[in-house]
């Protein structure tokens, strides 16, 4: 669900691009559940990423399965599990780490992570998921990335780092829209890593 939802907003793109983190969280879904027009979306193995170019501003979207991210998806109560997503959380939130950018500097503006599908809730009875096997739990890593970049017009590439920190990740899709063009790039574990917009 909220992965459909992000992909129209994706489509109409633009002016729009701000409201998806805003949006798709409320619907927060078991959206792999859904069938056939989600079914790349909750794939183990897989992640995903869409790249907005507009001017000298890039927006990065990125989700992936929790498995791939921290090897796990329900809600980490062990120590050795909170400490695999602080540590994940806290590389996430280190675009250096995740994103080079060549033709033009690009300066990180604005990094919001969520991983609070891993994160033990305070507010919410989570009877739905206290009568399930932890294996039938699953949960999505996503995060919103927002950079300025100096002549927009000049990057040519943006390699994407994230593969090697997390070996997880073995099939990783971009969506990108340049300006008026547009294209999809299928990035492997272990490969080059790098998405070109031409
Ligand atoms: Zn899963």
């Amino acid at each position: 669900m909220k992965f459909r939802g992000f992909i129209l907003t994706f489509m109409v793109l633009t002016a729009y691009s701000i409201n998806v983190a805003a949006n798709h969280h409320e619907e927060n879904d078991h959206h792999h559940e859904e069938g056939h027009e989600t079914q790349e979306a909750h794939l183990h193995g897989y992640g995903e990423s869409n790249v907005v170019i507009d001017g000298n501003d890039v927006e990065i979207h990125f989700d992936s399965p929790s498995a791939n991210i921290v090897g796990f998806e329900y809600k980490a109560s062990t120590q050795k599990e909170m400490q695999a997503v602080s540590r994940a959380k806290s590389t996430l939130e280190t675009p250096d780490k995740l994103f080079s950018f060549k033709g033009t500097k690009c300066v990180a503006t604005e990094v919001n992570v969520d991983m609070s599908a891993l994160l033990p809730s305070e507010h919410e009875e989570d009877h739905h998921h206290d009568t399930k096997e932890k294996a039938d739990i699953h949960s999505d890593v996503e995060a919103e990335y927002k950079f300025t970049c100096k002549d927009g017009k000049k990057l040519k590439s943006i390699k994407m780092l994230l593969l090697d920190e997390f070996p997880g990740l073995e099939t990783f899709k971009v969506d990108w829209v340049k300006g008026n063009k547009q294209g999809s790039k299928k990035l492997f574990a272990g490969g080059f890593g790098r998405v070109k917009f031409k």
